[in-house]
């Protein structure tokens, strides 16, 4: 059989790079493709060097071509915060519907198995708390997450359609928020927000009364979910997250004792549409694929803080 080969799209990003790492460590061959729209070079320029990565620069909303066999592709290929779509919606709409395209038609012409990157947006402002993979969720078409959300809707509905149609083995992940190194220390989440205004010295911004909730997993979790998925025979979606649920406001305070600071708290208003609350169930992930994060918040935290501390010290 040889060696496998990979594609990655998203290589350059914050999940698509800690992918790449696995799946070298794995002993893969990975190609990396990305266009840079949000990722960064700095997050994979120490795989160059080793033999069994190379890079692709380019946009997969256009024909992709890779010579050579292909046994998985992953498509990790999407802006991921709110302030990113309001800035390239169309882009957005395009990596999740047409990019999808383009890469089902590598995987069939390549026969290899195909794996998402979907995401709890999927699930919308949910009615349904904890979120099981039955639940089809409560999406805003038109808010300005509308162009993210329903692109993975698509993304979804296009990748079973191949699997039906075309028998191609395929697999969804359902990813819930998610933090680490190499997150964008100015993509507008909560997370880098907060730490960078915290070793600023800054202000605290909580959006809203600070009472809606989310769920936070450390990367390296994310990643072992998603390398099980890969690895497993499920092609139904799979959320992988972490179900420890936290108001944004006892986040900011988490954050800020953390950080051993003393910053103050100053509210801001709600960004429309901004989900009240967000928990993974992950009976599947444990039934099916066997995994449960192992890294709990207090230490991610500690790591995460680290490496934004750098980046800024070094600025
Ligand atoms: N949020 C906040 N202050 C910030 C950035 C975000 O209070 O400076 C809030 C945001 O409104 C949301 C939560 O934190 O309720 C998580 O936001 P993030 O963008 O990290 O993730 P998402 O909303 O996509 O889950």
């Amino acid at each position: 059989m040889g060696q496998k080969r990979v594609l990655i799209t998203g290589a350059a990003g914050f999940i698509g790079s800690h992918l790449c790492d696995r799946f070298i460590k794995e002993g893969l061959q990975v190609i990396g493709m990305d266009n840079l729209s949000t990722g960064s070079m700095k997050n994979i320029e120490h795989l160059f060097p080793k033999k069994d990565f190379e890079f692709y620069f380019h946009d997969v909303t256009k024909f992709v071509h890779v010579p050579g066999k292909l046994d998985c592709i992953l498509h990790f290929a999407s802006p991921a915060s709110p302030i990113d779509y309001l800035k390239i919606p169309i882009q957005t709409l395009k990596v999740g519907s047409l990019g999808t395209h383009n890469l089902l038609g590598l995987a069939k012409e390549k026969k290899s198995r195909f794996l998402i990157a979907s995401t709890s947006e999927i699930y919308g402002d949910p009615n349904v708390h904890p979120q099981t993979e039955e639940y089809w969720g409560n999406v805003n078409p038109i808010g300005p997450r509308g162009v993210y959300d329903e692109a993975k809707r698509f993304m979804e509905a296009i990748t079973m359609a191949y699997h039906t149609y075309h028998g191609l083995d395929t697999r969804i992940v359902r990813i819930f928020n998610t933090y680490g190194p190499r997150m964008r220390l100015n993509d507008g989440r909560a997370l880098p927000a907060f730490i960078g205004q915290a070793i600023r010295g800054e202000d605290i911004t909580v959006f809203g009364d600070g009472s809606q909730t989310r769920s936070f997993c450390y990367v390296d979790d994310q990643v072992e979910g998603i390398f099980r998925l890969l690895m497993s025979d499920y092609t139904m979606p799979v959320n992988i997250g972490n179900p420890d649920e936290i108001t944004i406001k006892e986040f900011a305070e988490e954050i800020i004792k953390l950080t051993g600071t003393n910053q103050k708290i100053v509210y801001k208003p709600l960004p429309t549409d901004d989900p009240k609350q967000r928990q993974p169930d992950i009976t599947k992930a444990k039934k099916i694929l066997g995994w449960e994060p192992k890294i709990s918040r207090k230490e991610g935290l500690k790591i995460t803080y680290n490496y934004f501390k750098k980046i800024i010290d070094n600025k």
